[in-house]
């Protein structure tokens, strides 16, 4: 698909790109609403419901256990437009977070037991206030996640990041669906594996990707299509060997994702009618080990406008915590500690195989 020209004030037309697609919202696809993606989802015929899955797990009520990451969406503006999106970025994705939001952020950190802050978006380094919240977690003496698509490095203006990510010590998780090109640009768009590579050989020159736990190169992959990863740490062995041999390029470690039945990646199992074999496949394939590690446990996620949500995933959905302390600047760890977890049947994403999270396999 040929990069479209943004009109907009936040990336000039040169910034924006590769892209495999248009955002939901943008074309007026009736699954940009949350409430029309849930709906289909449980329209399903399938044998069974999430919340009976955890009984049978005898994990249900599902609850948080200590607090453990603070994951903040600074907004959907993305150079990209991925094909499996479940965010539903993309350069005409304007929603950002304002500073206010930010400050109500760092004061929420400083009352509860996080010790990783999880900046994600979009592309999260387009937000004016990145760096700022960045610096603001490193004096806190928070360990700092940026989930970077690699391509926005490439970005004039973000020449110096690399090196200014490693001086503060950030980790960088950085998306590749695979490491060959047919793969990776099926997905993202055309030249956007070769970009990616340039991205990573400069990380590699700024010293990420070589052992050195402040200048940790993570790489995080999901699958090309409707089917669960391989195991992380083989598929680690293969990507390290691949991206070495052809590239030259190191990283520390690989996360592998099952793929979300949400946002665009929803969209595309609808068009290729794989919707409702995945959701069968992602439901057999429940793996009740997987629920203790549930990143909804120990992980909160804020919304660019300030809402709490379970996880990202419920983000996208529209599904909130709610209650008093439902919006950052109210965050009460007590009250949170006490809640019960929204789930819901794209939850089976999470519980399929070896399980799935922001952080890779769960089992
Ligand atoms: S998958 Fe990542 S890089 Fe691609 S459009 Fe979504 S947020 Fe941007
Ligand atoms: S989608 Fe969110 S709430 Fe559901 S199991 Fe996964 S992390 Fe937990």
């Amino acid at each position: 698909m040929a990069p479209f020209t943004s009109s907009l004030a936040l990336l000039s037309a040169g910034e924006v790109g590769p892209n495999a697609a248009r955002s939901l919202k943008g074309r007026g696809s009736p699954l940009a609403s949350p409430a029309a993606q849930v709906e289909l989802l449980e329209s399903l015929p399938l044998e069974a419901d999430f919340e009976a899955a955890l009984r049978q797990a005898k994990q249900a009520p599902l609850r948080p256990s200590r607090l453990e990451v603070l994951q903040i969406n600074l907004g959907r503006l993305c150079n990209m437009a991925c094909r499996h999106c479940h965010v539903d970025a993309g350069p005409d994705r304007l929603e950002q977070m304002d500073r206010a939001t930010v400050d109500f952020c760092l004061f929420a950190l400083d009352r509860t037991t996080a010790h990783t802050v999880d900046i994600t978006g979009g592309a999260p380094e387009l937000n004016p206030h990145f760096r700022t919240l960045v610096e603001q977690c490193v004096v806190r003496g928070k360990h700092v996640i940026d989930r970077c698509n690699l391509t926005v490095l490439l970005l004039p203006r973000f020449a110096d990041l690399p090196q200014w990510l490693g001086e503060h010590g950030v980790e960088l998780i950085c998306s590749l669906p695979h490491p060959r090109r047919p793969g990776t640009d099926a997905q993202r768009g055309d030249g956007a594996f070769e970009k990616s590579v340039e991205a990573l050989r400069r990380l590699n020159q700024a010293g990420y990707g070589k052992g050195n736990g402040r200048r940790r190169l993570t790489l995080m992959m999901n699958p090309v299509g409707a089917f669960l990863p391989g195991g992380q740490a083989s598929l680690e062995r293969e990507w390290k060997a691949a991206l070495l041999r052809r590239h030259g390029i190191t990283f520390d470690r690989l996360l592998a994702l099952n793929n979300m039945p949400v946002g665009r990646f929803l969209e595309w199992l609808v068009e290729t009618q794989n919707l409702e074999e995945y959701l069968a496949h992602l439901v057999s394939a429940f793996n009740g080990s997987a629920v203790p590690g549930l990143m909804c446990r120990s992980s909160l996620s804020v919304a660019h406008d300030g809402t709490l949500y379970d996880c990202d995933f419920n983000q996208m959905l529209e599904l909130p915590i709610g209650g008093p302390s439902g919006h950052v600047r109210a965050l009460d760890p007590k009250e949170l500690a006490s809640r019960a977890v929204r789930v819901g049947r794209h939850c089976f994403g999470c519980t399929a195989g070896a399980g799935s999270s922001c952080g890779g396999s769960t089992v």
